[in-house]
């Protein structure tokens, strides 16, 4: 069976080398177009959201599950088994397609590690071995019938070291988006994305935290938001049921979403450009600001490179922090650019080239505004920068 499945796949390779342009972009479009795409990712990242709420549950008060990554960010042990869980997953559904996923288990292999790649390998393997539900496939891992090596695991975290580019099929992955965001208990998201020379085809964002009625944040959480190229944007709940349609909800206030981390983005710009657009800043962790607008509870998603000191080199952008993001916000008839109003890139590599920000809106007209705004916040900020005459 999973012989089958495989050259199914290289088959769906094989045809999109081959075919002119006008007949690609009609498969991209027809309703039928990655449904089994669909249905792994949503797999993957429904038990990746295993992993993390137990991690959240059982140890995340517990900080000697953290390890320091070069770049400061905290990376749990919940990090490690969700992307654990998400290759194994890719790999056993589609062999050969590159993932561009953000740990390396390097760690995990140090000897002074032992206790915590136990529980990575005990979580993952508990997340993949729970029972499968309606739309799951015990070929693509899951099933108690299937066993875990911890060496299989490690190696699979490894899998996530494709270096990304065009002209190709990829995956990424971000196993916790938002650390910080889940360290706090606040909001996180678990992102899988499928590019196909250099267009986000699909995207699946689990956030464990988001409720699932925004009118009623003391009731249920867990959503699972998807999108498909041409075929929309969608709500699940976690436990896998009630796919409603994106945009559902319109909040009374217009909110600009923003990232809650002030090195993260530039939180002085875009104070301006709340002020002259009369919105009202909302700071959340993670691409769950992309769920959140996909779904109508905010009017803009912005985000501008922070001031660098000292002629540090500006962030460069990862193509898995904003490619499942991205495709939900278009999926939902929303825009998404740079801050100039120029497509993003995905297929640079493993980042997004120069870092011009990110604006995104569920209301096209409401997104010129954003982008004429930001020029003139940018020249009072800075009259030099912008307009080199003066
Ligand atoms: P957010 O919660 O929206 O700030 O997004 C979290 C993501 O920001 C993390 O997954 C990081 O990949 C990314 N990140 C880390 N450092 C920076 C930075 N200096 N500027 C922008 N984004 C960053
Ligand atoms: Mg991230």
């Amino acid at each position: 069976m999973l012989l089958y499945h495989a050259s199914k796949h290289l088959i769906a390779q094989a045809h999109f080398r081959d075919i002119p342009r006008r007949l690609l972009s009609m498969s991209l479009t027809s309703p039928e177009a990655f449904s089994v795409e669909k249905h792994v990712a949503i797999a993957a990242v429904r038990r990746a959201c295993l992993v993390t709420s137990t991690v959240f549950n059982q140890l995340v008060r517990d900080r000697t599950d953290t390890l320091k990554k070069e770049d400061d960010s905290p990376v749990t042990v919940g990090d490690y088994a969700a992307q654990a869980v998400i290759n194994t997953v890719l790999r056993n559904a589609f062999p050969e397609d590159p993932i561009v996923g953000e740990e390396g288990a390097d760690a995990l292999r140090q000897g002074s590690n032992t206790k915590l790649r136990e529980r990575v390998v005990s979580l993952a393997t508990n997340a993949l071995r729970e029972d499968l539900i309606d739309g799951e496939k015990a070929q693509w891992g899951l099933g108690s019938q299937h066993e875990h090596s911890s060496e299989a695991l490690l190696k699979a975290i490894d899998e996530g070291n494709d270096t990304g580019g065009p002209n190709k099929r990829m995956w990424t992955v971000d196993p916790i988006d938002g650390t910080k965001g889940f360290l706090r208990g606040g909001q996180y998201a678990v992102c899988l994305s499928l590019i196909v020379n250099s267009q986000v085809v699909l995207g699946v964002i689990g956030c464990p935290n988001i409720q699932i009625h925004p009118a009623s944040p003391d009731e249920e959480k867990g959503c699972i938001f998807v999108a498909v190229r041409g075929q929309g944007a969608f709500q699940n709940t976690l436990s896998g049921t009630s796919a409603i349609k994106l945009p559902f909800f319109s909040s009374e206030k217009s909110y600009v979403l923003q990232s809650e981390e002030s090195k993260h983005t530039n939180i002085p710009l875009i104070r301006r450009v709340s002020d002259e657009l009369h919105l009202t800043e909302w700071g959340m962790d993670s691409q769950a600001k992309y769920c959140c607008l996909a779904r109508g509870e905010g009017a803009v998603y912005l985000r501008m490179p922070a001031p660098t000191i000292g002629g540090k080199q500006p962030y460069e952008e990862r193509i898995w922090d904003h490619a499942p993001g991205s495709i939900l916000i278009e999926e939902a008839g929303g825009k998404i650019t740079d801050s100039e109003g120029a497509p993003l890139q995905f297929g640079l590599g493993r980042g997004m080239g120069e870092n011009h920000g990110f604006v995104a809106t569920v209301d096209e007209e409401l997104h010129a505004r954003v982008v004429s705004a930001i020029k003139r916040a940018q020249l009072a900020e800075d009259p030099k920068k912008t307009n080199p005459t003066l």
